[in-house]
């Protein structure tokens, strides 16, 4: 039997393939196009295709493709074979240089908010050395950047290429100042834990709302859920640990870093993190991650459910993103360090992240937004839809101390002085986290736990990346010019941590009187829907920070604006048509009948004996019937509220009224359906319940 090291990767053209298959001159272009962003000239691009076309043909390959992440949040692919006809009918398998740099899909159908009419179909991907190719059953996928010919982004990885960049470029100045001359680049690295739910293909089938819109939309609460936490990195079941070996088999041979595994809080939830790499690997191997945890549940007659909140009163899913930042050769510039001196720059890197944070609490809520992550937020499971960030008592300690010129009273008393001192060495707490708090400091890393299951982490990324590189921006700016460097930089960090301490949260993210505190006393935002902050993607700041640094062009940010809305709007009246139907055609049906009959078997009963009462049978049709009456009134309202819609003046209005108007009539809807559920006999009701689908993997 082969071990994991053997065929770890066997699918990826990485740089052991690259080395073995490649001549030394050709090999050296490519590393520095690679490390350094250099222009690679065709010559190379030549002798690089052909080597990755013998290297895919011999591992069975018949076709590439150029494989990018459209605005759908999905990834896309169009596949070409490689055969090419030869003079005496046999055919030979040829890939040029051409087509690995550049690719022309037609576009028309992919999501441009306006950006490309579709009389000007065309678009074109080309491709990032800096991501591996890989080969996905018989096809080479070629990771790209997918853009139109007007040049403006498409997709996710073009922004996020940009905002790596900028990000790189404003930290190289800041680490200049402290005196690091040999740095080329710094690196933003990511390592996403992704929460999923397994449940039975069975189960999956017989339930309209999961196949069409990936969560349940009835269902009352199970006699059993996740009350005992007995779940929470419990044994894992068989069915479950023979899907997550096949799981871990299929993502290492794609060279994806697989760690860890375990049981989440709610019963048939699981988490699979992976180690942490660059954010635009990090960001190509979670999209991979999702699609194979797909595939290989259907494999294994299962389905893997990536929604946020696929079951209402059981824990939503999310995606916990472990972001930080290093210099190319390796130093983790959020992690405290052994000197003064590098703790000062530690400070100021932590300050930069602190100050983006509070500068841009809009920008982070709008990467997390989708009508799917909206019922997550906030539900006492997931961090508030307030963000804040949680220090630690330690380090808290040492900005306080900071900030009030008074001695630091920790570990050890101590004055704080920048580049003087020493800064005590931080636990790296792992027991008594603070699992509340929307953006955690843990260590040597941030922990932005936001992002819903099934979010492209590329939009975190970009805006985290961005809002970063701004605040580097504006210290390297104040920095560069100080006559005393020393003296300014205190004053920055100091001047920092009192503009920004409102950010600064240590209690428990769940309580109400916090989100009192949040938005009534320091002024933070609740944004708690798509609809609320999607709009201030176009705040007058936003739109000045993100084209000042070139990670979008002002069409570009309002193309994502409306697709966004779009997006959000198309997926809850999905939603609500979905409800309609299965109210009409199934559930309201089922209790009538169920009721029918009860009356029916009354009735028979006082055929024998005139006098019983028959209490059981009236009291539950009287209020079953109840329940239908206000089961079809509220059907009827809200499919009045959806015909209403379609006369708004723009996207922005129209998801307005969509948050107003048609989301509390789907709530409204779902209660009577729900007790309903739980009054009438099994065998009647049309839909598997919670308990079914919840305990159904074995
Ligand atoms: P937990 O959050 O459960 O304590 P860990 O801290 O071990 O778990 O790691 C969670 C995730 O954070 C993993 O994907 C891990 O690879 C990633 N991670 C660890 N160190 C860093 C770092 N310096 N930068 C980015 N991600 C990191
Ligand atoms: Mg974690």
């Amino acid at each position: 039997m082969s071990t994991v090291s053997d065929y770890f990767g066997s699918l990826v053209f990485d740089d052991r393939v690259m080395r073995s298959t490649l001549s030394a001159d050709v090999y050296a272009s490519l590393r520095k196009t690679i490390d350094e962003g250099k222009e690679l000239d065709i010559g190379v691009a030549n002798a690089v295709a052909e080597a990755m076309k013998t290297w895919a043909v011999s591992k069975g390959a018949t076709h590439f493709t150029h494989w990018f992440q459209p605005l759908t949040g999905i990834t896309a692919e169009k596949h070409d074979s490689f055969i090419s006809p030869a003079p005496d009918g046999s055919v030979i398998m040829e890939f040029s240089g051409k087509e690995l740099i550049k690719g022309e899909p037609d576009a028309s159908s992919f999501p441009s908010g306006g950006l490309r009419a579709t009389f000007e179909a065309r678009g074109y991907t080309a491709w990032d050395p800096t991501s591996y190719a890989f080969i996905k059953g018989k096809t080479l996928c070629i990771p790209t950047a997918f853009c139109s010919y007007g040049g403006h982004a498409l997709d996710k990885k073009t922004p996020l290429l940009r905002s790596m960049e900028s990000l790189s470029k404003q930290a190289l100045r800041i680490l200049r100042l402290f005196g690091n001359d040999t740095a080329k680049r710094v690196v933003s690295s990511v390592g996403p834990e992704q929460e999923y739910f397994l449940i039975t293909k069975e189960m999956y089938d017989a339930r309209p709302d999961l196949r069409f819109t990936g969560r349940t939309l009835f269902g009352a609460k199970p006699p059993k859920g996740q009350e005992l936490d007995d779940h929470y990195f419990g044994v894992i079941k068989p069915g479950v640990t023979a899907f997550m070996e096949d799981l871990n088999d299929e993502l290492w041979k794609l060279g994806i870093l697989a760690k860890t595994e375990h049981n989440e809080v709610a019963p048939a939830q699981h988490e699979l993190a992976p180690i942490y790499t660059t954010t635009n690997v990090a960001t190509d191997h979670n999209q991979l991650t999702m699609e194979i945890m797909q595939k290989v549940a259907a494999k294994h007659g299962l389905v893997c459910l990536l929604h946020e909140k696929p079951f209402a009163g059981v824990n939503g899913s999310g995606k916990h993103y472990n972001w930080s930042i290093a210099t190319d050769g390796g130093q983790n510039l959020l992690s405290p360090g052994d000197t003064p001196h590098e703790n000062a720059q530690f400070l100021l890197f932590l300050c930069a992240v602190i100050k983006a944070v509070d500068d841009y609490q809009d920008l982070l809520r709008i990467s997390v937004a989708t009508a799917g992550n909206d019922h997550r937020l906030g539900a006492n499971e997931a961090p508030p839809a307030v963000i804040s960030i949680v220090l630690g008592d330690e380090l808290n300690a040492v900005l306080e101390a900071i900030e009030t010129d008074t001695p630091y009273a920790g570990t050890r008393r101590m004055q704080m002085k920048l580049g003087v001192d020493v800064l005590p060495k931080f636990n790296r707490d792992t027991t008594d986290r603070n699992r509340t708090s929307p953006f955690a400091f843990t260590g040597n890393k941030f922990e932005f736990r936001m992002l819903g299951s099934s979010n492209s982490i590329a939009c975190a990324n970009i805006m985290l990346n961005a809002a970063v590189a701004e605040s580097l921006r504006i210290y390297a700016d104040r920095l560069e010019k100080a006559e005393d460097f020393e003296t300014a930089l205190h004053e920055m960090i100091k001047k920092t941590i009192k503009d920004h301490k409102r950010i600064i949260f240590n209690g428990n993210g769940y309580d109400d009187a916090w989100i009192r505190e949040a938005t009534e006393e320091r002024g933070l935002l609740n944004y708690r829907t798509t609809a609320d902050c999607m709009p201030h993607l176009l705040d007058e700041k936003n739109v000045k920070m993100l084209t000042s640094l070139g990670v979008f062009t002002v069409d570009e940010l309002k193309s994502r604006r409306d697709i966004m809305l779009e997006n959000y709007c198309k997926s809850v009246l999905i939603e609500a048509n979905t409800m309609i139907s299965m109210v009409k055609r199934n559930i309201a049906p089922a209790i009538t009948r169920f009721t029918a009959d009860l009356a029916r078997q009354a009735a028979e009963k006082k055929a024998i004996l005139p006098g019983l009462a028959c209490g059981y049978e009236t009291g539950l049709i009287e209020t079953l019937s109840a329940l239908t009456d206000s089961i079809a009134a509220k059907t009827e309202e809200l499919e009045t509220a959806v015909t209403a819609l379609g006369d708004e003046a723009d996207i922005v209005e129209e998801a307005a009224r969509i948050r107003d108007t048609i989301l509390p009539k789907m709530s409204e809807l779902r209660i009577p359906c729900d007790a309903a559920e739980t009054l009438t006999e099994k065998s009647y009701w049309p839909f598997p319940t919670y308990g079914d689908l919840l305990f159904s993997v074995k």
